[in-house]
């Protein structure tokens, strides 16, 4: 136990990190052809996955010693974790912020529970509202169940309500002007993602990539908009609709990259901290946990691995190395 109080933990480059990310399993009851294959991924053996007394010690530590403020909870799915809610309800006891991002497959069942076990903010992904795209994009029919999940979400009182919609060339690009039209007509803030290179069948290609200033132009002459003041160290711009009917975001990784606000660090669900989604250097927390070291121990483990945290990430540089895990293993 520290004896003073927080204190921040800056990186090389002046930026305070104050966001934990924490993807609590690698596995999913989708296969969202953006981000896993069909067959063949190699999950990680059950006994090298941080169990929640680790992740919760883990997240104590940056609680504590550096005053972090935010807690997200991805995957994988993070849903289909065993007694997901319980890991909801420790972390939701540091006091923080605590938020999930999750597929909404089985949400309908679920919300309620996380609502009262503490969970502050949830984000549902939904790139389409069409349920035969919806299943060649996630190979998988459960578009009715996800819908059911965001209603269910509204019901138990989580405000707002933001969906992350990755688009691709070719794909869902299309349907742009619909899932904005969604999200107004339901109160939900609709965050479109720029497709990355975290693909695990390689698939990525620049030319897929729709950028922020296409989707801003595409929305605004529909419906008239105007960009919110500075984002801080959230990943998304947004634009106001100006008839009062809430938000729209863009999180533009490859075309407008906003890595000099960055705030996070990121902790995968075998306990590898990285410094970035794009790194290619982890941290290995999971053996510091097992070996028995100490919270001093560990919290030094942390502050080397925030010295290393980069000025940005390389997509748009011909030296680009792509990270060897995909998106579901990193944890998005
Ligand atoms: N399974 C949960 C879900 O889909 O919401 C949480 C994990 S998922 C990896 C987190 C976010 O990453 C989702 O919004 C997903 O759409 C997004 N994502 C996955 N692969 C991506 C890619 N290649 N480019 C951009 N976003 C991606
Ligand atoms: Fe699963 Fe989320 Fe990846 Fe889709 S994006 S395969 S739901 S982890």
């Amino acid at each position: 136990m520290s004896t003073s109080g927080p204190r921040d933990l800056v990186d090389p480059y002046g930026r305070v990190v104050r966001d934990l990310r924490i993807a609590v399993t690698d596995r999913c009851n989708f296969r969202c052809t953006y981000c896993m294959p069909e067959e063949g991924m190699e999950w990680i053996p059950r006994s090298e996955i941080l169990t929640f007394e680790e992740i919760t010690r883990v997240a104590r530590i940056c609680v504590e010693r550096y005053g972090f403020e935010g807690i997200r909870l991805t995957g994988g799915e993070p849903t289909i974790r065993h007694d997901f809610t319980r890991l909801v309800e420790q972390l939701a006891g540091l006091g923080v912020d605590v938020a999930v991002t999750t597929n909404a497959a089985t949400l309908r069942n679920i919300a309620h529970e996380l609502r009262a076990a503490g969970l502050h903010r949830i984000n549902i992904s939904l790139d389409t509202l069409d349920r035969a795209k919806f299943e060649r994009m996630t190979r998988r029919d459960e578009l009715d169940h996800v819908l059911a999940g965001i209603a269910a979400a509204q019901d138990a009182g989580f405000e707002p309500v933001k969906i992350n919609a990755v688009i691709e060339r070719g794909v869902n690009d299309d349907e742009l002007v619909d899932l904005a039209r969604f999200g107004r007509e339901h109160g939900l803030e609709v965050r479109f993602i720029e497709f990355m290179p975290l693909d695990a069948t390689d698939e990525w290609q620049r030319s897929k990539v729709v950028g922020q200033d296409e989707i801003v132009r595409l929305i605004g002459e529909v419906w008239p908009i105007e960009q919110e003041p500075a984002r801080g160290a959230a990943p998304a711009d947004r634009w106001r609709y100006l008839d009062g009917k809430g938000l729209v975001g863009v999180i533009p990784t490859v075309t407008k990259p906003f890595c000099g606000d960055c705030d996070r660090v990121r902790l995968t669900a075998d306990g590898q901290l990285r410094t970035c989604l794009f790194a290619t250097d982890e941290f290995d927390l999971r053996a510091a946990l097992r070996a028995g070291e100490t919270d001093d121990q560990i919290a030094d483990r942390i502050e080397r691995a925030v010295g290393t945290k980069w000025a940005g990430q390389q997509i748009n540089q011909v030296n680009f190395i792509r990270p060897k895990r995909n998106m579901s293993q990193i944890g998005g």
